[in-house]
């Protein structure tokens, strides 16, 4: 694609950056037919094309955002499909996250819109407000506040479930190997997960430590900053990211780390981007590269790892659904699958695979029509296959997915720690 930016605009390296994405693009349109948003709606302005069209005028004319681009950037669920079939390999991600810093800098949303966007950036990257929230909006919804409450607030308040109680695993401290040590690793304790699965957590440091692995809880690392990034809320994204980076760099001059594992998908996507996010920032780069060079998602690090043939098999049929953070942002493609076949699983492929369940971090929130037409076609998909269970890595695609499905639905880890000898999953009864 050709693009018409001037000398002093490409003196901005983030312009830099987004004339270079944009010109990789050959406009063929192929992005299209796996873009969720163009799926559902079929408007070419809805489709990764017609986006990338909308940023490069905003961008190129030097203007603020109008409401045309607010629109269209709104409905994009940063699922990346489109860059998993991109063939000429547009880095989308990095121009959408641009593009929303440019519209949080430039636009004035509606003062309903902005409040609840704050409000959420406020609450959910911070685990005792977050819990708390949490508990308001499941009375809320104990008294039907689904139904009375004002548009927005009733599809927050239908998401809302009593919080679980903190967990020992979330907290910083160092659980030890069983028996001889095999390695060293940081696991992100996060902000919404323990709150809602602390579970999932707790499960993953099982395992590894029964596998001979230290894990870590580094103190002063918490929320990764992604859903303020994607938000375009750049400020307490990149603070959220500079405590990280800095409470694991101690941990790796400490004892030394060999991965930072990541049991969110949503969550390891911006930790490998770290090294990006601080690419022009001299005092963080460096320190910014160690971290995302050692971020896995926790499947990966357990094929590295290579966990035994297990005994006997559970005999349980197991629809496992990628997220997209994971299929699409990471290309973690094959090694959730592998595990739980090797752990005795009979897994199943969910039809429409690279379609987005409508979690997207804060999207189900925030656009709750296009959010539920996406759930309820996932929900099909999954039901179709009349499995026993779902398993998946992202606790917003078990959030989103639980209402609209009657089997159980696990994180993958919590099924490869009781394949493993661990104890029979809390969701499963
Ligand atoms: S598939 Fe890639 S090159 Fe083709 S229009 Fe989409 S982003 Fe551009
Ligand atoms: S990130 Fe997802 S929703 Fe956004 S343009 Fe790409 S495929 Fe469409």
């Amino acid at each position: 694609m050709q693009t018409t930016f001037s000398l002093a605009q490409l003196a901005d390296p983030n312009i830099a950056e987004a004339d270079k994405i944009l010109r990789a693009c050959v406009h063929c349109g192929f992005c299209t037919a796996t873009c969720p948003t163009y799926v559902l709606l079929g408007d070419e302005l809805d489709s990764p094309r017609g986006r990338i069209y909308l940023i490069k005028e905003m961008l190129e004319q030097g203007r603020p955002a109008g409401e045309v681009e607010v629109k269209h950037l709104d409905r994009c669920l940063s699922c990346l499909s489109c860059m998993t079939t991109c063939p000429s390999g547009v880095h989308y991600m990095h121009l959408v996250d641009h593009a929303r810093d440019h519209i949080e800098r430039t636009y004035e949303r509606p003062a309903a819109d902005r409040w609840l966007r704050r409000l959420l950036a406020a609450i959910i990257p911070r685990p005792n407000l977050f819990r708390l929230a949490m508990a308001g909006g499941a009375l809320a919804k104990l008294i039907g506040g689904q139904y009375w409450l004002p548009k927005r607030l009733a599809a927050i308040v239908a998401l809302a479930r009593m919080p679980a109680m903190p967990r020992k695993t979330d907290e910083p401290g160092i659980t030890l190997a069983l028996g001889a040590r095999r390695g060293r690793v940081a696991m992100l304790a996060g902000c919404a997960q323990p709150v809602l699965r602390p579970e999932i957590n707790a499960a993953a440091i099982r395992l590894l430590t029964r596998f001979g692995i230290e894990v870590v809880v580094a103190e002063g690392a918490g929320c990764c900053g992604a859903l303020t990034h994607h938000m375009g809320l750049e400020e307490p994204a990149m603070r959220a990211a500079k405590a990280n980076i800095a409470a694991w760099h101690r941990e790796i001059e400490r004892g030394g780390l060999d991965a930072i594992l990541v049991t969110t998908s949503g969550c390891g996507t911006t930790v490998k981007d770290y090294g990006y996010l601080f690419r022009n920032d001299s005092v963080w780069r460096d320190r910014a590269r160690a971290v995302s060079e050692r971020a896995l998602d926790i499947t990966e690090y357990l094929a590295r790892l290579g966990l035994p043939a297990v005994a006997q098999a559970r005999g349980l049929r197991v629809a496992y659904h990628s997220a997209c953070s994971l299929q699409h942002g990471q290309k973690v493609i094959e090694a959730p699958e592998q595990l739980l076949s090797q752990a005795g699983f009979e897994v199943l492929t969910v039809p429409e695979s690279h379609l987005c369940c409508g979690s997207a971090g804060t999207y189900n929130m925030l656009q709750p029509e296009l959010s539920r037409g996406l759930r309820d076609r996932k929900a099909a998909n999954i039901s179709g296959l009349k499995p026993d269970l779902v398993a998946t890595g992202n606790i917003g695609c078990m959030q989103q997915l639980e209402p609209a499905i009657v089997v159980p639905i696990l994180h993958t880890v919590e099924l490869l720690d009781w394949a493993h000898g661990g104890p029979k999953p809390v969701a499963l009864g």
